[in-house]
């Protein structure tokens, strides 16, 4: 914790002089604001022209200079109207607008050398502490987010304390820009976004269709196996029943709304409503309980065009939503179902690694204290009882309980989030959800939301970058392709093909008129995992030669002894 609380202050030490070398370089360039981030530090610049790659070298090179100064930062208290004069002077629009916002009569100023900026600190005790850093990149970020507000340009840097470490920061991002998703989407053919359609809207091109259900059958028959229901909703709903949930209130910018004779409806941005309504189709009793809703549900919520981001960050998605209806005595329990069923899926699709985090109540919230305290604790308490370790996101917590989030980690380190357990008081209150106890008196349930991978956008987009691709068989949209040598053996490539569906094996045949080495590394790109060549001598001895998709050479099997290896290696999902 320590550590990270120093890198956190030294990249923001990092921005400081890197605005201040932009002023240098640039002046007359105007100051937004300069935290550290996740990873490093970004700065926001108002400026005519526009930061080129190559500003971005000259910038680093004098904050190098600036660096070796080893200015000390000082930090001074200085009353509200003194530190306008002060940013007036400059002409410093934007730190005079953060000032008006700050409720305090004194304000902070930092200097270094010739450099002041409006900020609480802290900081490093000088420039030359900053060792190790880089500049990465140049995006468009609009004035505190807002696009009504100007567009500023951003300038994200990152600095580690030892240049080894920022080396292996620079290693590890060439290689997810390999692993793109929004790369591997066209290169395999997965998915596609349009303009015509509109931003954050995902369109699945047939692989990645059929990958999205293989995903999706997966899912549905383990729900059924631990004791889910099937329920399926509709996409609209009337604005009453999102007034009636909260979501008008409290959520009601991030809705789509419209209106059809006279009625307003909205597109549902969650499936919570429908599935109480069905438990409100019956008196329920204690022995009903727990009832467990599970719906593949598409939802659209509006997300600022600014933070859309390929498949990560979508306006439409499909979440592995359900929805738990229990007792207070079966809470924790029900929790820890529902960690066994999210780690033993992320094990599933390969994801070992993972990290948990509980969110407490953020200042926006419905429901009362005593539900939000009995809530959280029965989240920790499953998690301690399962010895998962976990940290707390204090105030991070949705407008209708405390929650966990489980976030896995990939290939290269890097964190996706994918599981949350929401517990819920409030609505059951709100749709008045009751069932009858052992003793005849009516209680109102306890309502757990809970996705396992989360959306299916993000989640395939976090399983390519895992695998770079490379699928598992199991999840391959082709798991085996058939190559011909000539069009002599294409009939026997046929006969081998038709085997393979029999035995519900994803197979295409590439029976193009091109050269065998061509074909092999077209199917290659395709990271598709088996490559079956058939050249004559295959075709009499009813034998297929074996190559997989890392270039590997298994030579030649029969066809029957091949069926029965992938076979197997799908069933156990390898
Ligand atoms: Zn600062
Ligand atoms: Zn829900």
């Amino acid at each position: 914790m320590v550590y990270e609380m120093d890198l956190d202050t030294l990249r923001h030490s990092a921005s400081h002089i890197m605005a201040q070398a932009v002023q240098e370089l640039y002046p007359g360039t105007k100051l937004g604001i300069g935290p550290s981030i996740e990873n490093g530090f970004y700065y926001d610049f108002d400026r005519e022209e526009t930061f080129t790659p190559d500003d971005l070298s000259k910038i680093e090179a004098r904050m190098l200079e600036i660096i070796l100064k080893n200015l000390r930062f000082e930090r001074k208290d200085i009353g509200k109207d003194e530190a306008k004069d002060l940013f007036r002077k400059k002409g410093e629009d934007y730190k005079l607008e953060l000032i008006e916002g700050i409720e305090d009569n004194k304000v902070s100023i930092y200097t270094n050398g010739n450099f002041a900026d409006l900020c609480k600190g802290p900081h490093v005790n000088s420039t030359g502490q900053v060792k190790a850093f880089k500049l990465l990149s140049i995006a468009g970020a609009y004035w505190k987010g807002n696009e009504k507000n100007r567009m500023l340009q951003r300038i994200y840097g990152t600095a580690f304390e030892r240049e080894e470490e920022l080396q292996e920061y620079i290693r590890l991002l060439e290689e997810a820009k390999l692993r793109d998703h929004r790369k591997l989407g066209v290169q395999l053919d997965y998915f596609s976004m349009h303009e015509e359609i509109g931003a954050g809207l995902v369109l699945y091109h047939p692989k990645g269709a059929l990958l999205r259900s293989i995903i999706e059958d997966f899912e549905k028959k383990e729900h059924l196996k631990r004791g889910y229901q099937l329920v399926i909703s509709p996409h609209i709903m009337k604005s009453d029943i999102w007034v009636q949930s909260g979501h008008y209130e409290y959520y009601k910018e991030h809705m789509y709304i419209f209106e059809i004779e006279g009625k307003e409806y909205a597109i549902k941005p969650m499936n919570c409503p429908g599935h109480m309504l069905v438990y409100k189709t019956r008196i329920r009793s204690y022995r009903d309980l727990p009832i467990r809703y599970f719906e593949l549900g598409s939802v659209y919520r509006h997300e600022k065009s600014g933070v859309l981001h390929g498949l990560l960050r979508v306006r439409g998605f499909t979440q592995d939503d359900a929805h738990i209806f229990c007792t207070k005595e079966d809470l924790i329990n029900e929790i820890k179902n529902v960690l066994d069923f999210a780690i033993e899926t992320m094990k599933v699709f390969g994801f070992d690694n993972f990290e948990v985090e509980i969110s407490t109540k953020p200042e926006k919230y419905i429901g009362s204290e005593e539900d939000w305290d009995s809530a959280t604790g029965a989240l920790k308490g499953s998690l301690e009882e399962k010895g998962i370790s976990y940290s707390i996101n204090e105030g991070e917590g949705a407008f209708y309980g405390p929650k966990i989030d489980i976030k896995l980690k990939d290939a290269i380190g890097r964190s996706w989030q994918c599981a949350t357990i929401q517990c819920d008081f409030a609505l059951s209150e709100r749709f008045d959800l009751k069932y009858v106890g052992q003793d005849g008196i009516t209680y109102r349930p306890i309502m757990l939301h809970r996705v396992l991978l989360g959306s299916m956008e993000r989640f395939i987009g976090a399983l390519l970058e895992h695998y770079a691709g490379a699928l598992p068989l199991w999840l391959a949209p082709v798991q085996v392709i058939v190559l011909p040598i000539t069009s002599k053996t294409h009939d026997y490539a046929e006969h081998v093909k038709r085997l393979l569906e029999e035995k519900d094996i994803r197979v295409e045949l590439d029976g193009r008129n091109e050269k065998i080495g061509f074909k092999i590394r077209e199917a290659q790109l395709q990271k598709i995992p088996y490559m079956l060549i058939i050249g004559e001598k295959e075709a009499q001895g009813l034998s297929v030669s074996v190559r997989m998709r890392s270039g590997g050479d298994q030579g030649a099997v029969g066809i029957d002894q091949f069926i029965e290896s992938i076979v197997l290696e799908i069933k156990e999902k390898r």
